[in-house]
């Protein structure tokens, strides 16, 4: 079965501001909620879609994933939020969706962690098909020896005594007073006598990580997908940076991509381009037969309809833009060049003005450029 839409299942326009979107979920999830609703399956599938629909659309990074993406930008990102289990209370619930309006606020201060990103080189089979791709990045995860905090185990981080844990101290200059992050602690609040040694106090360890993006078919180099929270952990509890995985395709041996249009160039022998033929030309999803008409001149392109790529904004497929090059014979025997000698002598003169049309207006161009020079 295929996904609802997010926007639809909240029944909020796509423009719809974070009050609307919470407005609209709390009144879903005040409907639907297990607790409310024992034993009905119905209630609880729409409990769960419109628990996942808030935690994609409340969250403005998952948002915008979602909104370039569709369900691919953000599958598996959803759904670990609220226990999914049904066992979810309303205060859980609503303890964290309506925290910050009841007041939770009193978090102290805190940085959210830098943002990183990744390069990732793709096949044009793969950009086109798309893929789960697992990637292994730098980041950095809580110190376990210190749990974080930084001090050495049985220590902890004391409270700054030169502003008593604020954060900030207040200087005299003139007639002002301003507000300065606080020398001592740098404006963290406290301070760390005994350093953890593992991590030199910071709380946090170098790790590489293994992420699996999911890829969606259709991409192109310059292309990115957001990994919601994947970036550097934040500072003092604030939260993680988000994750940028930037795409680059690889050059292919046989197609060129423009947008959702595939190009590729086919040679095609002189008695095939003449004669008419039938012709074997690769797609990415394999050889199909291409039907060339008698008299195709080199360089003549061919439409094979939705053999392209089907954009990941959507839309229709493009297609598959064949070019014929006519190749001249080579390592000729002695008898096929007798045959093409004898071919030639039954072309009208010679210069053949019935048969080569290109050829013809070609010397009649020239003729008239000298023509025109009249010395
Ligand atoms: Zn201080
Ligand atoms: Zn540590």
């Amino acid at each position: 079965m295929a996904k609802r839409d997010y926007y639809e299942i909240l029944g909020i326009a796509r423009e719809a501001d974070e009050k609307e979107i919470k407005r609209a979920y709390r009144k879903l999830a005040m409907k639907y909620h297990p607790d409310r609703n024992p034993d009905d399956e119905d209630a609880d599938h729409k409990f769960k879609e419109a628990s996942e629909a808030y935690e994609i659309l409340s969250d403005s990074s998952k948002r915008a994933a979602y909104d370039q993406f569709g369900h691919a930008g953000v599958d598996g990102q959803a759904g670990g939020g609220f226990g999914g289990g049904g066992g979810a209370s309303f205060s859980d619930i609503f303890g964290d969706v309506f925290g910050d309006i009841f007041g939770g606020g009193g978090r102290g201060r805190t940085t959210r962690g830098a943002d990183l990103r990744y390069t990732l080189e793709l096949d044009l089979e793969e950009a086109v098909k798309g893929k789960t791709v697992q990637i292994r990045i730098p980041g950095h995860t809580e110190c376990e020896i210190c749990d974080g905090s930084g001090a050495e185990k049985g220590s902890r981080p004391e409270t700054c005594g030169t502003c008593n844990g604020m954060g900030q101290v207040r200087m005299q200059q003139g007639f002002f007073t301003v507000q300065q992050a606080c020398p001592t602690c740098r404006g963290a609040g406290k301070v760390i006598k005994n350093p953890c040694r593992n991590c030199h106090g910071t709380g946090r360890v170098q790790e590489e990580k293994t992420l699996s993006v999911k890829v969606p078919p259709g991409v192109d180099t310059g292309d990115r997908i957001r990994l919601s929270g994947e970036g550097e952990m934040g500072i003092d509890g604030g939260p993680p940076g988000d994750l940028y995985v930037q795409i680059a395709v690889r050059e292919h041996s046989i197609f060129t991509r423009d947008g959702r249009n595939l190009y590729c160039e086919v040679p095609i022998s002189i008695v095939d381009a003449a004669l008419g033929g039938e012709l074997e030309v690769p797609t990415l999803d394999g050889r199909v037969k291409l039907k060339i008409p008698p008299e195709t001149q080199t360089g003549k392109l061919f439409r094979l309809r939705n053999k392209g790529v089907s954009p990941v904004r959507g839309g229709p497929s493009g297609d598959l833009l064949c070019r014929v090059m006519v190749e001249t014979p080579v390592n000729l025997t002695k008898r096929q060049k007798e045959l093409l000698e004898e071919f030639q002598e039954t072309l009208d003169g010679g210069d053949g003005n019935r048969h080569g049309p290109r050829k013809t207006s070609w010397f009649e161009g020239v003729k008239n450029f000298f023509d025109e020079m009249k010395f």
